[in-house]
């Protein structure tokens, strides 16, 4: 399976690098959900090829940068799900909401090479005492950032820049 799945992906390697150069289009999958990127800028073109040269040279030490986050906004929640450790309170870690200027460092530094951008682990992300401002910061780099409120829908698709279609 391993080996058809690599013959099939070295058969499209032409046509995805034709479209990701000289288009700016790219297509995956995101929890499952089909993504395809548009108008990407040259920083996100030069940095997927630079990730797919650390595959294919094993890198240990990556030549690119993150394609994905994952940010935990909030450790805690106002609600008691049994299955969750914010829900139970067993997470061992005091209540805390990440700072609105950390993060808006944080994206500066990797957002211009960024694709996704998930704004959850444990906790409630949309109790985050500054979330205007998150999603501000969030809103000017990534292509596409999605949380998910109680009912685990996603609450929220950010989009910059970039044209998203999802299918
Ligand atoms: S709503 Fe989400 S974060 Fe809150 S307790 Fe339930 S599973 Fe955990």
């Amino acid at each position: 399976m391993r080996e058809l799945e690599r013959w099939t992906s070295l058969l499209r390697s032409p046509y995805i690098m034709w479209n990701l150069l000289l288009r700016g289009r790219y297509g995956f999958s995101f929890d499952l959900m089909p993504v395809e990127l548009t108008h990407m800028s040259w920083a996100q073109r030069v940095n997927l090829l630079r990730y797919a040269l650390n595959l294919m040279y094993r890198r240990s030490y990556p030549w690119s940068l993150p394609l994905h986050m994952q940010v935990e906004l909030t450790n805690y929640c106002n609600l008691r799900c049994p299955i969750c450790p914010a829900g139970t309170r067993t997470l061992g870690r005091e209540p805390a909401a990440i700072d609105a200027q950390l993060f808006e460092r944080l994206l500066d530094e990797v957002g211009p090479t960024l694709l996704t951008l998930a704004l959850f682990a444990w906790g409630e992300p949309l109790l985050h005492p500054q979330l205007a401002t998150v999603l501000e910061t969030a809103g000017k780099y990534v292509f596409l950032a999605h949380s998910f409120s109680e009912d685990s829908e996603p609450f929220s698709t950010v989009s910059a820049g970039p044209t998203i279609e999802t299918s």
